[in-house]
C-alpha cells in the first residue's frame, strides 16, 4: 500500500494547481483533527443551527431514524407497507434519511445524519460547507443515494442532499468558461447535481434526439456516477460518462464556488473525472457533451443450460471465443453471466445495428449450439432479438410497460418520467452480503491465454455466479473513447480490460433491530466466502486486478492501487490542494487513509 510520505512526494511533483489559493494549500490540520458529534461540548448550539437554517432558506431538517417506527412496532401494516415501499427506487431516492442499499453485512448500515440541508441552490451548499468546516462536523453529500459502499450516509453528520438541484438545460453550442480560444462549441447538457439519469435521458434522448453517456441504472445520480468514471450500456461506443464532462461547478472546502474544466482549474477537473464521489468538494452542476444519437438500440437475451460439467466448459469456451471475435466492438454492451448449475445467461444490448444485422452477428454462435443439441439447451425468451428506434429506448411507451420491459414509480401522483429497468429493482433496498469486481485485461482473450480464462471462469462458477460486464471495460472501444478515458483519474486498467467481472450477493430489505426483518448474517457470511473463492479463481490469472471504485469490495485491500492505479499520486495531490484538512471524507476515498474508519478523527 502507498504510504503517506510517498504520496506527499508524488503529490509535490504533480502538475501545478495555479487557481487554488495559497492559503488553503498551506492550511494546517490543527483543530480539524477531531470532528464533533451530538452530545460533545463543541456540538453546535441550537442558536447556531438556527443560523444555518436561516442561511439555507429554512431547508435544514433534523433527522430521525427511518426505521424507528418499525423497530417499535414491527408487525403493523404500516411497517409492512414501509418495507414494500423500500422496493421502489424513487421512494428511496426521495427520502432524505434513506439510501438505495440499506447496508452491507459486517461493513455498514445506512444511518441518517443528525441534520440535512436539502439544497436548492449553490448558496445553500456554500452555507452548509462553511458551517461544517467551522463547526468541525462530519460532512456527507448525497445525490441519487446509490453508493454500494455507504459513502453518502453517516451517523452524527451533516448531510448536503442535492436531490432538489435537478434542473436540466440543453445547449446547442456550449464552450467551457475560459476555453473560448481553445474549444469548438459543442452540443451539451447542463444538469443539476441531484438529477437522476432517467430524467436526463428523457430530456436529451426522448425529447431532443441526442445521446448523453450516463449509467445503465436509471435511478443512479448524475454527479455520483460521473465522479466514479461511469459506465452505461453503450460505453463501448461512447466511453466513460466522466470523459464526456465538459465543465463542473464545485463548492470546495473553503466555501468557494469554482468552475472546473479543461481550461479553468484543470487539475480539479481531472480529479472530478473518476476520482470518486464526496472527496474533492460538492459538485452543484455538471455539463456533459451530447453525442449524435444512433438510429437503433436493441437487445438480445438468452439462457443456455449445458448438460454436464464438460459441456459447460465447452460452452464457456464457445462464448468467450465468440465474444472476442464478434462482440468486442462499439456495437455491443452489457452482460454474460456464468452461473452455478452449468447455466449461461446472456443479456446484451446493441447500438448502430439493425435487428437483422444483430441476428446475423449471433448466427455462428447459435449454429454452434444447434450442432450439439445433446449438450446445450437454449431457452429463448419470446422476443429473442428486439430493436427500437434509439429515441424510444428510455421512454416508457405503453408497449414496453405492457411487455414488462420498463417500470414506473407506482406512488400516487409520481411523475410519469420516474421509470426504471425491472432488472435493477432487485437492488432497491437491498442488504449486500458480498461484492467484488476486477478488470480483466483483453490479453486474456488471446489464443495462448484464452484456455486459462475459460478454466478460471468455469472454476469460479463452481463457487458463485460471476458476470462479465463487457461495457465496463474499454478494450474494443473507439480510439477516441479510450484517449478521452486516459485523461481521467480512473485506473488505466479499465482502458485495457475487455470486461469488469462482478460477483455479488444480496438479501432483501432488512435492518438491524427490526424484529423479523433483521439481515441474515449467517447466510451473508456464507455468500461472502463463496464470492471470495469465486474471485480467487480469477485472481490466479490476474493477481492484482484493478477494480471499479463504485462497484467493488467494501473491504478492498490496497484500494488506492485497485481503484486508481498509477493515477493515485496525482489524485492525492489534487486532494491536498483543494481539501488539505480533509473536510470531505468517504470510506476508501482519496485521502481517507489519514482518517479513522468513521472519518471522525485523524489517525496518529
Ligand atoms: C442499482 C445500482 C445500479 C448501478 N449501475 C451502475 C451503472 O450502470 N454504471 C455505473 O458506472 N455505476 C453503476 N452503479 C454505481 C453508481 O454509479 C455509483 O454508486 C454512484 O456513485 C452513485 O451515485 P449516486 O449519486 O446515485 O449515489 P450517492 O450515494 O448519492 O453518491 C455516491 C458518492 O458520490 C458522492 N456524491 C454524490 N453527489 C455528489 C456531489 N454533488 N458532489 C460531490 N460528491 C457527490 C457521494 O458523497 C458518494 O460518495 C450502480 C449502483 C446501483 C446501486
Amino acid at each position: 500500500m502507498m504510504n503517506r510520505r510517498r504520496l506527499l512526494q508524488a503529490a509535490a511533483s504533480a502538475p501545478a494547481l495555479a487557481a487554488i489559493p495559497q492559503a488553503l494549500r498551506a492550511a494546517p490540520l490543527g483543530e480539524a483533527m477531531r470532528r464533533v458529534r451530538p452530545g460533545d461540548p463543541d456540538w453546535p448550539a441550537p442558536a447556531l443551527w438556527a443560523q444555518l437554517a436561516r442561511a439555507v432558506g429554512g431547508r435544514l431538517t433534523k433527522l430521525s431514524g427511518p426505521m424507528d417506527a418499525c423497530r417499535a412496532a414491527p408487525t403493523t401494516s404500516a411497517c409492512s407497507e414501509f418495507f414494500t415501499a423500500l422496493k421502489n427506487p424513487y421512494f428511496l431516492g426521495d427520502t432524505v434519511e434513506l439510501t438505495q442499499t440499506l447496508g452491507w453485512v459486517d461493513a455498514w448500515t445506512s444511518m441518517p445524519s443528525a441534520y440535512a440541508v436539502s439544497a436548492q441552490t449553490t448558496a445553500d451548499v456554500v452555507a452548509a460547507v462553511n458551517f461544517a468546516r467551522e463547526q468541525r462536523l462530519r460532512l456527507v453529500v448525497k445525490g441519487g443515494g446509490h453508493s454500494y459502499q455507504g459513502t453518502s450516509n453517516a451517523a452524527d453528520s451533516l448531510l448536503i442532499w442535492t436531490r432538489a438541484m435537478n434542473a436540466i438545460t440543453l445547449h446547442d453550442a456550449f464552450v467551457p468558461v475560459g476555453c473560448e480560444q481553445r474549444a469548438a462549441p459543442t452540443r451539451a447538457v447542463s444538469v443539476g447535481a441531484g438529477a437522476l439519469w432517467a430524467h436526463v435521458y428523457d430530456a436529451v434522448t426522448t425529447k431532443a434526439g441526442g445521446y448523453v453517456q450516463g449509467g445503465g441504472c436509471m435511478t443512479v445520480g448524475v454527479a455520483g456516477l460521473v465522479h466514479s468514471g461511469g459506465f452505461g450500456s453503450f460505453s463501448k461506443a461512447y466511453g466513460l460518462a466522466c470523459a464526456s464532462l465538459l465543465e463542473a461547478q464545485v463548492v470546495t472546502a473553503d466555501g468557494s464556488v469554482r468552475i472546473a474544466n479543461a481550461c479553468t482549474n484543470p487539475e480539479l477537473f481531472w480529479g472530478l473525472k473518476g476520482g470518486g464521489g464526496g472527496s474533492l468538494g460538492v459538485v452543484t452542476r455538471l455539463t456533459l457533451r451530447v453525442h449524435p444519437l444512433p438510429e437503433n438500440f436493441g437487445a438480445v437475451n438468452m439462457t443456455i443450460k449445458a448438460s454436464s460439467d464438460a459441456a459447460y466448459r465447452r460452452l464457456i469456451a464457445l462464448i468467450v471465443a465468440f465474444y472476442e471475435r464478434s462482440l468486442m466492438n462499439p456495437h455491443w454492451g452489457e452482460q454474460i453471466r456464468f452461473r452455478p448449475g452449468n447455466t449461461l445467461k446472456i443479456s446484451m444490448v446493441f447500438q448502430g445495428l439493425t435487428r437483422s444485422e444483430a441476428q446475423a452477428v449471433w448466427q455462428p454462435f447459435l449454429d454452434a449450439l444447434g450442432n450439439a443439441p445433446q449438450e446445450f439447451e437454449l431457452e429463448f425468451s419470446p422476443l429473442k432479438f428486439v430493436s427500437t428506434s434509439a429515441r424510444e429506448f428510455w421512454s416508457p411507451t405503453l408497449l414496453k410497460r405492457a411487455l414488462g420491459f420498463i417500470r414506473r414509480d407506482d406512488r400516487p401522483g409520481a411523475s410519469p418520467g420516474n421509470v426504471f429497468w425491472p432488472g435493477d429493482q432487485g437492488q432497491a433496498g437491498q442488504v449486500l452480503h458480498g461484492y467484488q469486481s476486477a478488470w480483466l485485461p483483453a490479453a486474456l482473450l488471446r489464443d495462448e491465454q484464452r484456455d486459462a480464462l475459460v478454466s478460471a471462469l468455469f472454476a469460479a462458477s463452481r463457487h458463485w455466479g460471476v458476470s462479465l460486464h463487457v461495457n465496463k471495460g474499454l478494450a474494443g472501444a473507439p480510439p477516441e473513447a479510450i484517449a478521452a478515458a486516459r485523461d481521467t483519474a480512473i485506473n488505466p486498467a479499465a482502458l485495457e480490460a475487455f470486461a469488469l467481472v462482478i460477483c455479488g450477493a444480496e438479501g432483501p430489505p432488512a435492518y438491524p433491530g427490526v424484529a423479523g426483518r433483521e439481515p441474515d448474517g449467517t447466510t451473508a457470511r456464507t455468500h461472502a466466502r463463496a464470492i471470495g473463492r469465486a474471485m480467487d479463481e480469477l485472481r490466479k490469472l490476474v493477481p492484482n486486478p484493478g477494480s471499479y471504485v463504485s462497484e467493488s469490495n467494501y473491504f478492498e485491500p490496497d484500494w488506492q492501487r485497485s481503484f486508481w492505479g498509477s493515477n493515485y499520486p496525482r489524485l492525492f495531490a489534487v486532494k491536498q490542494q483543494v481539501d488539505p484538512n480533509g473536510l470531505f471524507f468517504v470510506h476508501h476515498g482519496v485521502g481517507s487513509e489519514r482518517w479513522s474508519d468513521d472519518g471522525f478523527s485523524l489517525r496518529a
